[in-house]
């Protein structure tokens, strides 16, 4: 490739701070990448006051034309407003976005150190109770609501596959209590002696034994079908309530997790709180030919036009969006600046108890680079 042409959707609120500090990033990385060519659309509120839409035609045909996209945040109201649908659900939709997949990573005092958190969500995006048939029925003992969800095996089989591969594409680093002597026999006998990686399935089939049955026995297939690719991945499932427990309570037993949307959905936020702030965690929403970048956090009205956003969770989601491409080196590169900023602590926004700016802990990332 000579060049990679990246849609850019700031849309709202700080997503029109953050988005731009990711730009730079993505410029500043040199040969690891190709040559970023950046492509500014439209989405959000803001256009939809503006021109009636919140997702005008030409973003999304600009967007097929893209090899990958960042999107910032939109500010949706919470009343119903007549003719607005957040364009994020629709772009999902539109591209065949399948997967939201979320990296939950939290950065240790000491780079030898395990994160105390450091998993992965991958939530699937298209059906389970979000295909939104829903139905208000009059019955004699007044109205009932009615809700289908739907669970198909595509759905399910291409979200596993995505779980195994992202579990396979995770460092297969052997931690040692830090006590130790780091002796690197040991760490290879360790790779032998255990599936280092693992995918738990998250559903609830004990009491769902159809819907999440179905969803849990296809993606217990996918190994099965794989001719032993997944062989290092040991496969693990949970049910979902007691999930979020031990996600609470241990998180260091997950790896990657798998979701049906609705579960993952929930998952994905909670997982989230353990690392202090919603500005530093990213995301991306992935389908077979398409990537496209998301903090997790929304537009921020609070905080909004104060230059004080944490540009951290977008940064990241521009290096997630080039690992899905592949670039590993470059994604690697910006986590490690990034890393080193957070872990000095002398440049954080206020959200991390800082008083410094979006551009100086962009410019502090770029010095890192
Ligand atoms: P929010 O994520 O915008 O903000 C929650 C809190 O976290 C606020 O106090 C905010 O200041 C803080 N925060 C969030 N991101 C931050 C960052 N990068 N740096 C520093 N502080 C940060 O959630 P909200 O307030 O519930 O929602 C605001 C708007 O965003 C709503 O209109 C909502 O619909 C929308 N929203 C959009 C998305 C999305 O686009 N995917 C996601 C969530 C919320
Ligand atoms: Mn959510």
């Amino acid at each position: 490739r000579q060049s990679l042409k990246i849609g850019l959707i700031p849309a709202d609120g700080i997503g029109k701070e953050v988005i731009p500090a990711a730009r730079r990033v993505l410029e500043a990385i040199g040969s690891d990448i190709p040559k970023p060519e950046f492509v500014p659309l439209l989405a959000g509120w803001e256009v939809f006051v503006r021109s009636g839409t919140a997702l005008p035609e030409e973003t999304v045909e600009a967007l097929r034309e893209c090899d990958g996209a960042l999107f910032g945040a939109v500010s949706s109201p919470s009343r119903r407003v007549t003719g607005y649908s957040s364009p994020i659900v629709a772009l999902r939709k539109e591209l065949d976005l399948y997967a939201n997949v979320r990296p939950v990573i939290s950065v240790a005092a000491n780079p030898e150190e395990k994160p105390a958190v450091d998993l992965v969500v991958v939530r699937e995006n298209t059906e389970c109770l979000y295909v939104k048939q829903e139905q208000l029925v009059p019955t004699e003992n007044g109205k009932e609501a009615r809700a289908t969800r739907l669970i198909t095996e595509r759905a399910s089989r291409r979200i596993g596959k995505m779980a195994f591969e992202i579990a396979l594409g995770r460092p297969r680093k052997v931690w040692l209590p830090s006590s130790l002597p780091r002796i690197i026999v040991v760490e290879i006998l360790n790779l032998f002696a255990r599936k280092i990686q693992q995918v738990t399935i998250i559903h609830k089939s004990n009491v769902l034994s159809v819907t999440d049955g179905l969803f849990r026995e296809t993606i217990r297939q996918v190994p099965a079908d794989a001719n032993g690719r997944y062989d290092s991945v040991k496969l693990e499932e949970q049910i979902v309530d007691s999930a979020v427990y031990r996600l609470f309570r241990e998180p260091q037993i997950y790896d990657v997790m798998v979701a049906p949307n609705l579960y993952g959905d929930i998952i994905s936020d909670a997982a989230a709180a353990l690392v202090g702030s919603l500005g530093l965690v990213p995301s991306v929403n992935a389908g077979d030919k398409f990537i496209m970048g998301e903090p997790v956090h929304g537009s921020a009205p609070d905080i909004e036009g104060k230059g004080i956003a944490n540009p951290i969770a977008a940064i990241r989601s521009a290096a997630l969006m080039i690992r899905h491409m592949g670039y590993t080196n470059g994604a690697d590169r910006i986590d490690r600046a990034v890393d080193q900023v957070v872990r000095e602590g002398q440049v954080l926004t206020p959200d991390l108890g800082g008083k410094s700016s979006t551009d100086d802990v962009l410019n502090a990332v770029l010095k890192k680079l």
